[in-house]
């Protein structure tokens, strides 16, 4: 079947009427911004490493390319990352429910992905703008034991009647997580069930450990008037106790330097 451009344009117009009745309803319709002219869809290390393992699976090949003009024009709306999902409502001939389900980080990889990491990160800001050590970003994208999925890991899911594969709409989804991930790269540890502040060596750890603890939320507080310092790309108190020498968790029995006493194991977010 051919689709003349009057077709196209008339399709388009159709779907934006029905995006126009629904938010007069007071459904929310947010369009994810996507860069139109430029090459590259993202621009920063987690954003460009999901995209790029995404590309790695010769499984979506032949979709991939059709998502990411979909992208592109603007057509993926409400793009939500949940522990293990992805959601999002994607403009084609209609407007179709895309839903994405991927299995958390098993265990074990996580836990060799945190071993991994000890004394290499120092500090949140460091690990979500991506300043990392390339062996670490060796670590982290590893395509058998890395932070992002595999194929199998992945279930799809649309409302359109392209049943077979992988829709476009599908993976305009899927590289739309590329997008949200250079603003809000902490989506990733969100989306595969990990808490991002397990990468943090002790030292770090303990410090923004405590500092939640004592203020409630870190996210709202003047960081750096708390430290009294200026934030410039890593916090420099965070360095000035020796850094953990144990590359493993520090056993309980280990003589406990008065730092070291209060080590909670988690930090509440
Ligand atoms: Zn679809």
């Amino acid at each position: 079947m051919w689709w003349s451009y009057q077709d196209v344009e008339e399709q388009k117009a159709r779907v934006q009427r029905e995006i126009a009745k629904r938010k007069k309803r007071g459904e929310k319709f947010e369009a994810l911004p996507a860069p139109a002219g430029q090459k590259k869809l993202s621009t920063t290390f987690w954003g460009q490493a999901w995209c790029r393992n995404l590309e790695s699976y010769q499984d979506y090949e032949t979709r991939l390319p059709r998502g990411r003009s979909y992208l592109r024009q603007g057509n993926v709306y409400n793009l939500e990352i949940t522990p293990g999902e992805l959601s999002a409502v994607v403009a084609g001939s209609e407007l179709y429910d895309t839903s994405i389900t991927i299995h958390p980080l098993p265990k074990k990889q996580w836990q060799h992905i945190v071993e991994s990491s000890a004394g290499q990160v120092g500090s949140m800001l460091d690990l979500l703008a991506g300043k990392l050590g390339d062996g670490l970003m060796q670590v982290l994208t590893d395509p058998k034991d890395g932070l992002f999925p595999k194929p199998k890991e992945i279930r799809f899911n649309c409302s359109c009647p392209d049943h077979a594969v992988m829709c476009k709409h599908v993976s305009a989804v899927l590289y739309g997580v590329g997008v949200l991930l250079d603003t809000k790269p902490e989506l990733l540890f969100t989306l595969r069930g990990v808490d991002q502040a397990e990468l943090l060596s002790n030292a770090s750890s303990s410090v923004i450990t405590d500092l939640s603890a004592d203020s409630g939320d870190l996210a709202g507080a003047d960081i750096s008037a708390i430290f009294g310092i200026d934030l410039g790309t890593s916090i420099p108190i965070l360095t000035e106790e020796p850094p953990p020498v144990a590359t493993e968790p520090a056993k309980k029995k280990a003589p406990a330097k008065k730092a070291a006493k209060k080590t909670p194991k988690k930090r509440s977010q």
